[in-house]
């Protein structure tokens, strides 16, 4: 039996950059040693979780290709998935551990807290629960019940265990005296987090805890309620935090953190696993570029780092030109039709002539975004004329009687291809006593509009004969419109 590792969201947020490194640090593992990847909601905060939100989760997992062996929409044997759906279980634990000695009813009311909190912290003093519940007479605790006092109930924090061995931090060595009897049901009969997350892991059979370093402070508790249900506790992996380039966590002032706001800006999901799992994870040499198998296969919770991992977001822009760049056609076209459409442009029919397009284009593109600029003198009728690439190479003397030539020269070049067309526009030059580069820029303004566009004699024979000399010969009118305007 391979292990069984979790990815535990709450889906009081979207999938955010550093929980979709968790998944998918979770999803390698799982994969490179045959095991199980669970997907649990931990949904218990009904006033912030949403069912939008796990939707959003589960689509942006889906988009990165993390696809989960057990949890919402493809059930499992261990299920419930949602944590919502398993507050009974909970309550049994919690009862458990009462009838075992582990825990105790507390009816201190939030007053009497807070009040003894106020109290220590004027006297400077951290406070911590009392235990001021912990040896009720048991009259008393008669008397509590007879008025149904409200109750939570307390985990009693034994002066066992001072250390654990985390995969990535080592060990790890916590005194328990600085842990108080914390809650593990409300008195609204609601669990907190500690209990739900280790019934949880426990009922779920789960071998490896890999999450963020934010919950390391929470593991001591966790391995003390493993202790107290007798049962082993998982390993844990605490996965360093991502930072934004300014060294201070991640977060939307750094821009993005949302993973389907990466979706929308164009970037590849292979790019954004591939630069997530460099994220604070190395494979021992110093490949960049991996491909999911790759990463499968090289992944081990030893290869990830202590030390914090920096977001840095040219560097997933050029991992997606990559990307890009060695993407087989068909799936390009398949990626940027959705770019396409946002932008209003249509989408060719013809798809080999729609992947040559992808082909001359792709080593310009950072973004998926990027193809909607690039294509668009190829996917309009009418291109516009920028109005500086007007006045850089428009100006010189007679252009328009240059560029009619070619265009009539082009109705003669046969084949249409990238040798014949070069000729042309050299030849067309030669004869007219100009320099190429005067020819060819205009004839770029003629048919892209603008002043940069991949190598110009692809561009005519990728736009053909008929367009390539329409084109020319709007040039050709519209300079001469120009010139009567100027001239009157
Ligand atoms: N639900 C917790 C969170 O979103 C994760 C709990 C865990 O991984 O143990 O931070």
């Amino acid at each position: 039996m391979g292990p069984r590792v979790r990815f535990a969201p709450s889906p009081t947020g979207y999938l955010h950059v550093g929980g979709a490194r968790t998944a998918l640090f979770n999803w390698l593992y799982a994969r490179r040693h045959r095991g199980t990847f669970v997907l649990r909601i931990e949904d218990t905060d009904v006033q912030r979780s949403s069912a939008d939100m796990v939707t959003g989760i589960l689509e942006g997992l889906r988009w990165l290709g993390l696809d989960w062996d057990e949890g919402p929409e493809v059930g499992g044997p261990r299920g419930p998935y949602f944590q919502s759906g398993r507050l009974d279980r909970y309550r049994a634990a919690a009862a458990r551990l009462v009838a075992e000695g582990h825990a105790y009813y507390c009816y201190c009311s939030p007053e009497r807290l807070r009040d003894e909190r106020e109290k220590a912290e004027a006297r400077g003093e951290a406070w911590q629960y009392d235990r001021a519940c912990l040896n009720l007479a048991p009259e008393r605790i008669a008397e509590l019940e007879a008025v149904a006092a409200p109750r939570a109930i307390r985990f009693k924090v034994p002066s066992t265990h001072t250390a654990f061995e985390d995969i990535v931090h080592g060990r790890i060595a916590f005194d328990p005296r600085s842990i108080e009897d914390f809650v593990v049901l409300r008195s609204d009969n609601h669990p907190t987090y500690h209990l739900s997350v280790v019934v949880d892991d426990v009922e779920m059979g789960i071998t490896h805890v890999i999450r963020g370093d934010d919950h390391i402070s929470n593991t001591p508790k966790h391995l003390l309620l493993f202790e107290a249900l007798g049962v082993t506790p998982p390993t844990f992996a605490h996965v360093p935090l991502i930072l934004g380039a300014d060294k201070k966590r991640l977060s939307k002032r750094h821009g993005a953190t949302s993973v389907t706001e990466y979706r929308r800006q164009g970037y590849l999901p292979a790019a954004m696993v591939n630069f997530l799992a460099l994220l604070g994870w190395s494979p021992g040499d110093d490949r960049e570029l991996l491909s999911v198998a790759e990463l499968v296969d090289s992944f081990s919770l030893e290869g990830i780092s202590g030390g914090n991992a920096v977001f840095n977001v040219e560097k997933l822009e050029w991992m997606n030109g990559q990307y890009i760049a060695r993407l087989p056609a068909g799936e390009l076209a398949g990626a940027v039709e959705p770019f396409l459409a946002d932008a209003g442009l249509p989408v060719p029919r013809d798809r080999g002539w729609f992947h040559r397009l992808l082909d001359l284009l792709r080593p310009r593109a950072k973004r998926l975004t990027d193809f909607a600029e690039l294509a668009r003198p190829f996917l309009v009728d009418t291109v516009e004329y920028e109005p500086h690439a007007v006045e850089k190479h428009l100006d010189a003397p007679d252009v328009g009687a240059h560029v009619a030539a070619l265009a009539a020269a082009l109705r003669t070049t046969d084949p249409f291809d990238e040798p014949h067309v070069e000729a042309t526009v050299r030849g067309t030059a030669a004869e007219r006593g100009v320099k190429a580069g005067v020819l060819i820029h205009a004839t770029r303004v003629a048919v892209t509009g603008r002043t940069t566009s991949p190598g110009l004699f692809e561009v005519l024979v990728l736009l053909g004969r008929e367009r390539s000399v329409a084109r020319l010969e709007r040039l050709v009118n519209f300079l001469a419109t120009r010139r009567a305007g100027r001239v009157s």
